[in-house]
This record gives C-alpha cells, structure tokens and sequence, in this order.
C-alpha cells in the first residue's frame, strides 16, 4: 500500500486528499493552505492541563473564544474580605460564584453560577462541591492567563490547602485560625488574579 501523507484544509481543518488543489469542503484553495497538523478535537480533552504550545494548534477563532471572559470590572480586594465575615460566607459564594459566569465554558462540565452557587445547599455534597467550585475557578482564572502568555497566578495548592483545614477545622481551635487565614489568602489570590486580569483585557 503507498504511504499516504495525512494532510487538512487550514481553514476548515477538513482532511484532503494530496491531490485536491481546492478544499472539497470549503473551496479554498489548498496552495499555501494545507498541513500535516492534525485539529485537536475540543471534547474529551482537559485543555485547563494542556501548555500554551499546545494550544497553539487550535485556530485563531478557538483561542479567540477561550479568551473571551467578562473581567470588566475590578471590585477591592480588602472589601471582599470584609464583605466574607459580615454576611458570613454568603457574599463569598454568590460573588466569586459568578465568577464562573463570567469565564468562557471550555470543559463540558465547567459549572454556570447558578449551579456553582445552589449546589452550596446540598448538606455533606457541599463538602465535595468545595473543592470543584474553587479548583475548577483556579483552572479557569489561570487558563485566561496561560492564554496570555502570563504565569498561572491562582494558587491550587493554597485552595487544597484551606479546604482540607477548613473541614477539620471545628474540632481544633488553632486549626480553624489557620483555616480562617488561610482562607483570606487564598480570596486575597483570586480576586487579585481577577483584577489583574481586567488589565490585561
Ligand atoms: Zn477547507
């Protein structure tokens, strides 16, 4: 059998055969428009994991898309931390809850605000959703960054970090201390990453 080169449209990212000059698919002429990269199929990916060199071989279109996110506004720092304590939590939840509204949904199961924020009220599953609600907000925030050539700047391991004191926190004093410190941290971090990210917009 001849070796049969794997070659597509650059536009449509369609595969051709070698010897189409024009795209079968989108009538566009294949000088200068073909290549060996094969596209990237968005779904069963995890791309928050993938490096920028990576996600270099989507289309422009694609990292235009990924890019896309509603960072407009910047909101203190300080404010959020006391905004925490005041309404004891709830502001927390609902506020950096709509942050997952306000960012491109680029995994199936990247969570809208409603949902990020409701699921908050199932007792025990709370607990699990912690960890999905601020992690995933990390891979998202820092994939904004990634895309823009920035150091990832949400701390992951500041979040498991809290989350795990937080739960074994009401049995020990200094730990619930440290649990509420670090918990200051690592808004501190986010909305820090959020308002540097309405600069870079
Ligand atoms: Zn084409």
């Amino acid at each position: 059998m001849p070796y049969v080169k794997m070659s597509y449209c650059k536009k449509c990212r369609k595969r051709v055969g070698e010897d189409e000059d024009v795209c079968p698919n989108c009538n566009t002429s294949l000088i200068g428009n073909r290549t060996d990269k094969a596209p990237i199929e968005k779904k069963d990916i995890v791309l928050y994991d993938k490096s920028l060199e990576e996600l270099k071989k989507f289309s422009k279109k694609d990292i235009k898309s990924f890019k896309k996110n509603s960072f407009t506004s910047k909101f203190p720092i300080i404010a959020c931390v006391i905004l925490h304590f005041l309404t004891f939590g709830i502001f927390t939840i609902i506020y950096f809850g709509l942050k997952h509204d306000k960012l491109p949904k680029i995994e199936k199961d990247d969570p809208g605000a409603l949902n990020a924020i409701l699921l908050f009220l199932i007792p025990v599953f709370n607990i699990y959703w912690a960890f999905v609600f601020w992690l995933r907000l990390a891979d998202r925030i820092n994939f904004q960054y990634k895309l823009r050539n920035e150091k990832e700047a949400v701390s992951k391991n500041v979040i498991i970090f809290t989350l795990i004191l937080l739960i074994i926190s009401p049995f020990h004093l200094i730990i619930g201390t440290i649990a509420m410190i670090s918990f200051i941290v690592m808004i501190w971090n986010i909305q820090n990453s959020s308002n540097k990210l309405v600069d870079m917009n």
